[in-house]
């Protein structure tokens, strides 16, 4: 019998959920894919709830609950999600 479990790349604790990012690296096109768990995800987790400024722009424009949808996608812990370097960089930029 074959029990597989994914855990977190970084503290691969068991039982812990969690979420496989892609991260590519915009200049080279370089990508890989890494499994965290929610505390070692979070400075993906804060560029991701970042709203991009097209989409700040657009509900500036249009009120309404629409608008708001569109800005705060819902995610599932599953979800496949990709990150940038870029984006992680601008993420260690805005903590630091
Ligand atoms: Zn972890």
């Amino acid at each position: 019998m074959l029990i597989e479990v994914e855990v977190c790349d970084v503290c691969q604790r068991v039982g812990v959920p969690v979420s496989r990012y892609t991260i590519t690296e915009a200049e080279s096109g370089r990508s890989g894919t890494t499994v965290r768990c929610g505390h070692d995800a979070e400075s993906f987790e804060d560029v991701l709830r970042q709203p991009d400024e097209s989409a700040t722009t657009a509900a500036a424009e249009v009120p309404g609950p629409a608008s708001e949808a569109a800005a705060r996608p819902p995610r599932g812990r599953r979800a496949r999600k990709v990150t940038t370097v870029d984006e992680i960089e601008a993420a260690k930029a805005a903590k630091a």
